[in-house]
């Protein structure tokens, strides 16, 4: 599918900025060209998205939110990472797939969607592993439907329900309007979450991931009770993450610059056992550690 006329007067998230990506760049600070920091296998997603093998991530960089606490700040905020074409991109898809991935896993990538959306077309002949589209929730549900023939697994964040939480440190006022209509399209698109023969590693599905924050439990709460209320049951995963570690800006934010405490992630966890939002993912919370970063070396990246 070609999309790249929205390029021309940027319509991909909900910041709308209708800038032209070939003259100017909006709040995302990308032009009209794929720009990437690594690709590789990586073992540190859910077990049925990494499995044994790894899920083959491509890092794109530029963001369209801009988290306080971003732990891939030097690619999201401070653009790091080097131009490709469409083409070269098709070519890591594939490199990744003979690696052995369990999948094509996009992360951050809606900024280049035109582009991405060009490399799977090249090689839609030769690629047979899922493709995990890996992002921060903050999508247009436009733009997720014109996705629905490319994207087997979506995994986004939801990271807010308070306006003023999200605009505090995403400076995203509008995200949970646009992430829970995203959300539910999502899970109209793939329907109940779908594994291999095995049951081991998911090949269709949704799987909505939420950090909780530090002094924040009680907005994640909210978040589980809007999941229960709204979403159909039986048909997404919840990932529930608890190693929330100070990054970036965070000591700008007094508030945030400490992890959460047990007290706190077993709140969240008790609430959502309590409302039958168990399917997924929890984390013990005497095991969190700072959260896994790759070093962002262009590895992967010709
Ligand atoms: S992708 Fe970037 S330029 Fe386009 S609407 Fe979003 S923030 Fe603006
Ligand atoms: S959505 Fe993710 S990559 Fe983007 S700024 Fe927030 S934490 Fe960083």
């Amino acid at each position: 599918m070609n999309l790249t006329h929205i390029y021309e007067s940027c319509c991909l998230c909900p910041r709308n900025c209708r800038v032209n990506r070939y003259a100017n760049t909006g709040y995302c600070g990308c032009g009209h060209t794929v720009k990437a920091a690594r690709a590789a296998l990586h073992h540190w997603e859910e077990p049925c998205i990494s499995g044994t093998r790894g899920s083959g991530t491509v890092f794109f960089s530029g963001c369209t939110l801009g988290c306080c606490f971003c732990q891939n700040y030097s690619i999201s905020q401070e653009n790091f990472g080097r131009e490709i074409t469409s083409k070269e991109l098709s070519h890591i898809f594939l490199r990744l797939q003979e690696k052995g991935a369990h999948n094509i896993n996009l992360v951050t990538a809606t900024q280049y969607l035109p582009s991405i959306l060009e490399a799977l077309d090249l090689i839609k002949s030769s690629l047979f592993i899922p493709v995990v589209y890996n992002c921060g929730g903050y999508e247009s549900e436009e733009i997720v439907k014109e996705l629905s023939s490319y994207v087997d697994i979506w995994l986004p964040d939801l990271k807010y329900f308070s306006t003023e939480l999200s605009s505090r440190y995403s400076k995203a006022p509008g995200y949970f309007e646009a992430a829970s209509k995203a959300i539910k399209q999502m899970i109209l698109q793939t329907g109940a979450p779908q594994f291999d023969s095995h049951g081991d590693i998911m090949k269709k599905g949704v799987i909505i991931r939420h950090m909780v924050l530090p002094g924040a439990k009680e907005d994640s709460i909210r978040l589980l009770h809007w999941m229960k209320e709204t979403l159909p049951e039986g048909m997404y995963y919840i990932s529930l993450m608890s190693q929330y570690t100070p990054f970036y800006k965070s000591g700008n934010f007094p508030e945030i610059n400490r992890r959460i405490t047990s007290y706190e992630y077993g709140k969240v966890v008790d609430e959502a056992i309590r409302l039958g939002l168990d399917q997924g993912f929890m984390q013990e919370k005497s095991s969190a550690k700072e959260e896994y970063t790759p070093p962002f070396d262009l590895e992967g990246i010709e």
